[in-house]
Parts: structure tokens; sequence; C-alpha cells
């Protein structure tokens, strides 16, 4: 028996056989092969090659691109074109026997060393645009993602290098007990998706891999991050005890189900859920939230392998409008970048990819894409109680600027009689430091704020959210965040801005009575939460939140915010 620590990123105790699986494809096996084989391993090439291609003349034409990103697409076709690497891997192939891949990997490998040889700024991008292709090339000779999906079951507890969220939505569908990964951190996206689809996860466990068998059998702990491989009977036992009054605490929280939540004092605090997924509906509603506060809908560009149309957008959104009506649903418009990188718009290498083109940003570039969205969420909104809200925001003209497009949407949708909310609210994420410091003048220009601490603290603290490296440096105690979400609120006030917490702080009973001492009163935690969260604000007393917020305002280290939280907590008596 072994036990290792990690990151508890999402609750739930499971026991399983471990799994092991590569979370990159570029181990490439080393086959050999017979002379007969040469024919065979040349039309997988061909083969290849065309789907690469196809996949990517589908890009070009789904997509309004720039003239530079157009350049890029094409030059990367000529790459797959060019007869040198039919060439150079028929050559490898023959002289050396060596399997497809192999020679494949050669032959970029040998290129790229040459153009990193050369001292010049245009090889250097050659490089990057070879290593993408070449990857693009082998990921589908070796059948990536299918091989990840096989012989996994229920009781399988999954362990990767890293889990890629595209991975996740889909072995959700099949279900696995658990999933264990050596690198990650509680507010990447693979986490918040593995706590939404109530999968126990624990990340950031070095080593693992080295010293876990196949079929091994595996304890997960994603309440404390503990990991036990081979476990001895008695732990097996003790687990299971544990297996069970967890059971019994889910009846107990059940039982909160149809209750409003409301403060000790009768305080009404509107509490929602963050969705990721559609297939999250049947669970949502069985906890009877004040709504969705916060759709990620970047979830449906990156579980397939195309872009969502209008269509498509639109029967979900109208789908989950209905189901809810009236209470709200907030739709978040794609937030595709940073750590959501996808390989469906093919955007350009981004060394800093969080500080890149993501959210808004991507959007307001690819107006196509943007208008099917929003085409697909205002049609929607004739059927239930939606909201937009855009993702990212850090200036006003950006903001004008998705405005503007949103009025284009609603012109064509009038043009040709579509009905849709004429009233519709828009919101705006306030989740990047400037966004907040000018929250007094984006409150005038749109209807609600929502607040978006997992990337406030991300681009406050100049620390990366998904960086296990500098895990102690994110830290939500930060007075420079308590400061920054006070200003926030104080702005919107002056406007009567409605302002709720859609990022894991509002799930975190550490800062729930600070945010409900601020005077907010709508909070969007993940579905596995509402519950407790329920019961957690239903034993404090509102009256004594303003004595907290002002003596957490006070405070010029973490550890004393932290300190103060904990004491205030003992002195009115508020178990977590
Ligand atoms: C946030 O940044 O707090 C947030 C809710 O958005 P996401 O986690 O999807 O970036
Ligand atoms: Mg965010």
């Amino acid at each position: 028996m072994q036990t290792l620590k990690g990151l508890g990123v999402s609750q739930g105790i499971a026991i399983g056989k471990a799994a092991l699986k590569e979370s990159r494809p570029m181990t490439i096996p080393e086959r050999r092969i017979e002379k007969q084989r040469i024919e065979k391993e040349i039309a997988r090439l061909e083969a290849s090659i065309e789907k690469v291609v196809s996949d990517i003349d589908r890009l070009i034409n789904e997509f309004s691109f720039s003239d530079v990103e157009k350049e890029i697409l094409h030059s990367h076709k000529l790459i797959l074109q060019d007869p040198e690497l039919r060439k150079n891997v028929v050559r490898i192939l023959e002289e050396e026997l060596i399997g497809l891949e192999n020679a494949v990997h050669k032959h970029f490998s040998y290129a790229i060393g040459i153009f990193e040889k050369m001292d010049n700024e245009y090889y250097a991008e050659r490089v990057s645009d070879y290593r993408e292709i070449a990857n693009r090339l082998l990921g589908h000779m070796m059948g990536y993602e299918e091989d990840m999906m096989s012989n996994l079951s229920k009781d399988t507890i999954l362990i990767l290098e890293e889990i890629p969220v595209s991975l996740l939505t889909k072995v959700a569908k099949q279900g696995i007990a658990g999933i264990i990964s050596e690198i990650g951190s509680r507010t990447s996206h693979s986490s918040i998706v593995a706590r939404a689809l109530g999968i126990p996860a624990v990340v950031g466990v070095e080593g693992i891999r080295k010293i876990t068998g196949q079929g091994d059998e595996v304890i997960i702990d994603g309440y404390s991050g503990e990991v036990i491989i081979t476990p001895t009977d008695q732990k097996i036992e003790l687990y299971k005890h544990m297996i069970e009054q967890e059971k019994h605490r889910s009846l107990e929280l059940m039982k909160l189900v149809d209750l409003p939540s409301r403060t000790k004092d009768g305080v009404r605090v509107n509490l929602r859920c963050n969705i990721e997924l559609p297939d999250e509906l049947a669970h949502v509603k069985r906890i009877n939230p004040d709504g969705i506060g916060l759709f990620r809908t970047e979830f449906l560009y990156i579980s397939d392998n195309e872009l969502p149309s209008e269509d498509e957008q639109f029967e979900i959104y109208k789908m989950i409008a209905e189901e809810l009506n009236p209470k709200p649903v907030i739709v978040r418009t794609v937030d595709i970048g940073g750590d959501k990188l996808h390989n469906l718009i093919n955007l350009r290498h981004e060394d800093n990819p969080n500080m890149g083109c993501r959210g808004i940003r991507l959007s307001l570039r690819h107006p196509e894409m943007f208008h099917a969205q929003i085409k697909a969420i205002l049609r929607a909104s004739h059927y239930g109680n939606i909201r937009v809200m855009f993702p990212m925001v850090s200036s006003l003209d950006e903001l004008l600027r998705a405005k503007q497009h949103i009025n284009e949407c609603m012109n064509e949708l009038r043009k040709n009689e579509i009905p849709f909310d004429d009233d519709i609210k828009l919101g705006v994420m306030i989740e990047v430091p400037s966004a907040a410091m000018i929250s007094d003048t984006l409150a005038q220009h749109c209807d609600f704020f929502s607040i978006g601490t997992n990337d406030l603290i991300q681009y406050t603290l100049a620390v990366d959210r998904t960086s296990e490296n500098v895990t102690d440096y994110y830290n939500p105690y930060h007075p420079a965040m308590m400061h920054l979400i006070t200003l926030i609120v104080q702005n919107a006030r002056k406007y009567n801005l409605p302002v709720s917490v859609c990022g894991e702080m509002a799930s975190d009973r550490d800062f729930i009575p600070i945010l409900l001492g601020l005077g907010i009163t709508e909070l969007s935690v993940n579905p596995g939460s509402v519950l407790t969260i329920k019961e957690f604000i239903s034993k404090i007393d509102s009256c004594v939140l303003v004595e907290l917020v002002l003596d957490i305002l006070d405070q010029i280290t973490s550890k004393n915010v932290k300190k103060i939280i904990v004491k205030w907590r003992e002195k009115y008596g508020i178990k977590i």
C-alpha cells in the first residue's frame, strides 16, 4: 500500500481499478515493419494527410478569418501537401523499415532541427508551424483520443499526466469512478468540469504514474486529496464506511431542496448553478436552484470535433430556458482561449494564451461564430428567461462592440420576423482588473455584473490559475481581492446594478459571509455545492456581517484576513 497526496478538486470518494493513459500523443511507437507492409503504410500516410487537409479546409470555410490567419492555414496545408513530405517518409520507410508514425516523426524532427539552427525570425515561426502539423498528423494516425476512451468502465480510476477537458466530457458519458492527474489546479477547467459532473478528482499527484500499475486497486479521496494505491483490506473497509456516510449526508441535504435559500434572519439569497453541459440539467433540476447563474457555453464547442451550428445551439439554449422557466438562465458567450484552447479555430500559437485572444476578444475577432451564438441565444430567449453575459471584458470599447453585434443580430431576426426577447438583459463578467477599475463606467452600459473570481484572482495576483507550481500564490485571501470586490460592488450599487459572484469564491464558506456582508445576494456555484451552501447560509445572521467586512478591509496581510474569518465564525458559533 502506498499513499500519495494531491489536491482534492472534486469531492467524493471512490474505490476502483487504475487505468493509466497518456494525455499526450507523442510517445511514438518504436515499431519495425516488413518490406511488404510499406505500401499499406504509404496508403495510411496519404489518408491521414487528406484527413488533416480536409479538417483545415473545413475551418477555412466555416470562419471569417483575417487574411493573415488564412495565410497561416494555407501554409499548414502546403506543409502537408509538400511532395517532399511524402518522398522523405517513403524513403525512411524503405531504408529503415520502421512504422509510419516513427517515419513521420523523423521527417518532422529533422526539418524542425534545421529550422531551429537558423537564427532567423521567419524560420523560428516555421518551427511552430511544423510542430503543430506534426502533432495533428501523428495524433490522427495514432487514434489518440479513441485510445484514451478504450477499456474504461464505471469502476475505472483514470490516471493521467494532465486531464484534457474534451476527454472528460466524453468519459463522463460512459461513466468512471474517479480521475487523478499529476498536473492541474483547483480552478483549471478540467477540475471545474469534474466537479460539475460529480466525478471525484485529485490533481497534482506527482509521480503517481511511476508507482501505479494498470488495474491496481486505488482509493481516491476527493475531500482530502489522498490517493491510496493497492490499499489494505482494512483501509478498503474504512473507505467503504465513509462512502456510506457520504450517502447518508446527501440524503439529509436533499431535505433542503424545496426550501428557499435564506439567511438565519430571512434575507433571501439567490443561489444559482454554474453549468458546463446540457447533460447536467436533470441533476440541476433535482437540486432546485434559483436558476443558472453561468452557462459556460464553450464546452459545447470543445466536446465535439465541429463547431456547434446556430440551430444546434438554439435547441440547447431553448431546452434549458424552457426547463427552468421562469427562473433565469445566464448564458455566457463562448470563452475559448487560455487553457481552453481547442483545435477548431486555428488560433495562432500564443506563448501566453491566458493573456491572449480569449473570451470576448475571440468572439469580436470571429464575427460569424459570434453571430451564430448570439442569434441562437436571442431566439431561445423567446422561450424563457434568458440573459446574456460577456466574458473577459477589459474595456468599455469591447462592451460597446459586443452590444453592437447584439443589435445587428436583433435587426436580422426582426427582418426575418423571428421572435426574441427585445428587453434581454446584458451582463458583464468582471474578471479582469481593468474591468474592476472601470466598473463605474461599465455599470452605465450593461444590466448586471457577475464577478468571475477565478480569473480575477489570476490576473490581479499575476498567478497562472492552472499551474501547480504557484498554487500558494493563488490566494483568494489576498487583501487586494477584498478591496477589488468591494470596489466593484460599490460602483454597481451607484446604478442599482445587480451583482452576482460566479467564480469558485461563491462556493467557499470562508468567503460567503464576506460576499453577503458586502450586500451581494446572488451566488452561482457548481451544482454539487448548492445544498451544502444553502445549509451554510441558513446559519448566518446577516446583522453581524458588516462587522466582519469592516474588519476584513482593515487587514493588510492574507494571513490576517484568514484569521479574522475564523475568529468571526467562532464568535458566532458558525460551523462549516
Ligand atoms: C471565473 O473566472 O471566475 C469564471 C467563473 O469563469 P471561468 O472559470 O469559466 O473562467
Ligand atoms: Mg473566467
